[in-house]
Formats: structure tokens, sequence, C-alpha cells
């Protein structure tokens, strides 16, 4: 096909086939809506995020992806666990505590299969996917998106026109950069470092394929994420002033770190590494706006705060399904304007604060999880409710206004 030439009409253009773009198109393609994802990269891919937590259950089920996860091979996750820097273990707080039945457990997914079964079930679903397609950029007329243009495999360029354009390109956040609406998150500024191992030691019977967080006093946090084939993912996050002051380079600075943390050393004294490793500077941003005319953000597109509390895949599904039902909406009714395309923001970002407040509770060292419950113990299922990830469409004014007491409020996103 000639370079720059229109390749196909659609009500919604994806950018992007991971979690958040699959979800969405899932969705819209099922409400009668013909969706097109783009995929820049070729499936199974690498990518970070390995840890679900229980509240994904909803979207995943809705998605009809449960039978598939529940065949997999992926380890089984029923709680979480922390230790201290002198190896002093917490009780593994069990989703069961606070959630009846299988939604009380989740799983550690290895993203190249779990990608590859949302970008398939999308497909099955009627959703034309074009991979490797990689957007070049989103087309715009009169301040309205209109479209995409993309590079095909052969290095072709071509056009694609459509009544709303998805950005789920993740922390690429392709319309961010387009149109320069990406901004630092006040006060969160952390680094992370990961690799696998092969061999690390693993707990016996229901905390085999628990999520451990290995706490580093006054600097940050490991997690250690049990996967398939006796895989470890390992990987810390930090102050980047800290992690970087001898030297920029990833890899003996994750060394350094994980013989620093003895108890996380122990549990690998009998493990071999089994991958490169790999880095992110700086974690968190967001973006001045999620919605224009005739055009949405969802997943990391939109914002990525920080990894501790495992919200990154949920809020991509939880984002997306939100999303899926404005732009339904919008397009039944002929109006894909940015106040009826984003009206999944406010509901959404209600849960996001609520999130980003605890994650500054973590990192204020005047605060503690245990302390906050003894003083206010009738807050303890909301806490809970945080950990799962059941914040969106919840008032959390009373759980806010008690955690104010213990740990001022962040400054504003
Ligand atoms: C260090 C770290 C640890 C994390 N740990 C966890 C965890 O334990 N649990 C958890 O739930 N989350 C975790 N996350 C977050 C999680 O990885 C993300 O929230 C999740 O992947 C978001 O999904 P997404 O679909 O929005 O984006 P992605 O999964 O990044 O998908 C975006 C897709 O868009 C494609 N793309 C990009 N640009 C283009 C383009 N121009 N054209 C076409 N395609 C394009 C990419 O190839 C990719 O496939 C972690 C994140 C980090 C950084």
């Amino acid at each position: 096909m000639k370079s720059g030439s229109s390749n196909g009409s659609y009500d919604v253009a994806v950018i992007g086939g991971g979690p958040a773009g699959t979800t969405l198109a899932t969705f819209v393609q099922r409400a009668g809506f013909r969706c097109v994802a783009l995929e820049g990269a070729g499936f199974p891919r690498y990518h970070i995020g390995e840890s679900l937590i229980p509240h994904t259950f909803g979207p995943l089920e809705r998605l009809g992806l449960i039978p598939k996860l529940r065949g997999s091979h992926f380890p089984k996750k029923y709680s979480v666990r922390f230790v201290s820097a002198t190896g002093e273990e917490s009780t593994p707080f069990y989703f069961s505590e606070t959630i009846t039945a299988d939604r009380a457990q989740t799983w550690q997914v290895e993203r190249s299969e779990f990608d590859q079964l949302c970008l398939d079930n999308a497909r099955k679903n009627g959703v034309e996917v074009r991979q490797p397609a990689r957007v070049e950029a989103v087309r715009f007329s009169a301040g309205r998106a209109v479209g995409v243009r993309v590079r095909d495999e052969m290095g072709e360029t071509y056009d694609l026109d459509a009544r709303v354009t998805v950005d789920a390109s993740g922390r690429v956040g392709m319309i961010g950069s387009q149109l320069g609406l990406r901004v630092p998150v006040n006060g969160l500024d952390k680094a992370s470092i990961w690799s696998y191992y092969r061999g690390g030691k693993r707990l016996e019977g229901i905390d085999a394929g628990e999520t451990t967080v290995f706490m580093i006093p006054r600097r940050g946090w490991f997690w250690y994420i049990p996967l398939p084939d006796d895989v470890v993912s390992v990987g810390i996050v930090a102050d980047p002033d800290y992690l970087f002051a001898e030297t920029p380079e990833f890899e003996p600075v994750f060394l350094r770190e994980v013989e620093r943390c003895a108890p996380l050393a122990a549990r690998l004294s009998r493990a071999s590494r089994a991958a490169p490793v790999r880095g992110i500077r700086r974690l968190a941003y967001r973006h001045k706006q999620v919605a224009g005319d005739g055009w949405v953000m969802i997943g990391d597109a939109g914002a990525f705060l920080d990894p501790i509390y495992s919200s990154g895949l949920f809020l991509a599904l939880a984002s997306a399904e939100l999303a899926a039902a404005c732009v339904t909406e919008a397009l039944r009714a002929g109006d894909c304007s940015a106040p009826r395309l984003g009206a999944f923001a406010e509901p959404l970002m209600r849960g996001v604060e609520v999130v980003r407040r605890l994650i500054h509770a973590f990192y204020d060292e005047r605060f503690s999880f245990r302390q906050f419950v003894e003083r206010y113990p009738e807050q303890k299922p909301a806490l809970i409710d945080c950990l799962v990830g059941d914040v969106v469409g919840k008032d959390m004014g009373p759980f806010l206004r008690a955690l104010e007491t213990m740990t001022p409020p962040p400054p504003l996103m």
C-alpha cells in the first residue's frame, strides 16, 4: 500500500494491545461497534507487572478469562506478607479474611502469556488486531482526534479513520507526549530495578504463591513474586538519589541492594539469575487531562503512581471497562465530545486518589499500618478494601479523614 494512504474506517481505534487496550476493545466490540487494536510489538512480548490483586476478578470474569486463568500454570496468590530488614515476618494478610469464595484468590502472571490471553480474547470477540502495527501519531482535525497514522512491519505508513481514538499505549503515553500533557506526580519520585531468579526459596502450601515485600528502612522495598517454572521476580523500588548515588548502571546497583537486604539474599542463596537486570529511573507520572474530543487515555497511558499495592493491572482493567461504557454511550449518542468520553475519569480518579494517599502513607516513616488499625479498628475493612483494589465507586471519606490524622495529605497531584 502507498505510504500515507487510508486503510479503513472504524468506530474505535485502540493504540496498544496490552491489558487495557484489549479490555476496552473487547467490551466496545461486544456492544456492536467496530474496533481495531494496533499493537506495535510482536507477541508474546516481555512486560513487567506480574502480581494481580483480587479485585481484578470482576473485569476478568466479565471478559470471560477466569476459566483460562484457572487452567493456567500461574501460581495462585492468596496473601501478601511483609518482612522487616532484620527478617521479622508479618503474619500473612490472607485475602480470605475479607473476601469470600474464589474471589479471595488471585494469580501471579507471566505477562507474556497473560497479555497474549487478553489479546486472543479480544480477537475471539471480533476485535480486528493489527500486529505489528506501530502508531506514529494521532491525527487531529480542528482539535478533534479523527484517527491514527500507522507504520506496518514493512515500514509503510497508512492512515486509519476512527470516531474515537483510545490511547492504551502504556508508559509510552502516545497522546500525552504528542499534546504535551504529561506531568510528574508531586511527592512521588521513585525508581525501580528488577530481574528474575530460578531456584529461589518457595514457601509451603497456600503461601507458596504469596507476594513477599522486603522492607529497606528509610530507603524503599523489594518485591518477591513467584512465577511459573521455579522462577521468581525480584525488584527494588527506592529513591533514585539513593539508588544511583554511586553509579547510574542498573545491574551493579541491583546486585548491591540484593546483597544488602539479608532476608532477601537468604531466600536467593541457592538461586541463579535467569534474566537481565532492567529498570525505570522515574516511575510516577500523570496527565493534565485524560480525555478530549474524539479521544481517551486508559491504563498506564493515563497515569502510573507506584507498584507497592500491585494496583497497575487492576487500574488498567478498571479504567478500560469504565471508559468502554462511556465510549459505547458516546458512539450510540453520536456525540464523542470530551465531556461524554471523559465521564469515566471522575469516579476512577476518586479511587486512584485513595490509592495515592495510601502510597504516601507507606513511604511516610511516621505512619504505621499496625498503629492505624489499633487507633481506628472500624477502618480496618476500608483499609483492606484499598489493598485488594475495591476503591472505585465507593465513599472512602471517613477512611481518608482517619488516615489524615496520622499522615498529612500529600501535595495535590
Ligand atoms: C516496576 C513495575 C512493577 C510493576 N508491578 C506490578 C504488579 O506487581 N502488579 C500490577 O498489577 N501492576 C504492576 N505494574 C504496572 C503494570 O505493569 C501496568 O499497570 C500494566 O502493564 C498497564 O497495562 P496497559 O495495558 O495500560 O499498558 P501496557 O501493558 O504497557 O501495554 C501497552 C501496549 O501498547 C503497545 N504500544 C506502545 N506504544 C505503541 C504504539 N505507538 N503503537 C502501537 N502499540 C504501542 C506496547 O507494545 C504494549 O503492548 C508494575 C509496573 C512497574 C513499572
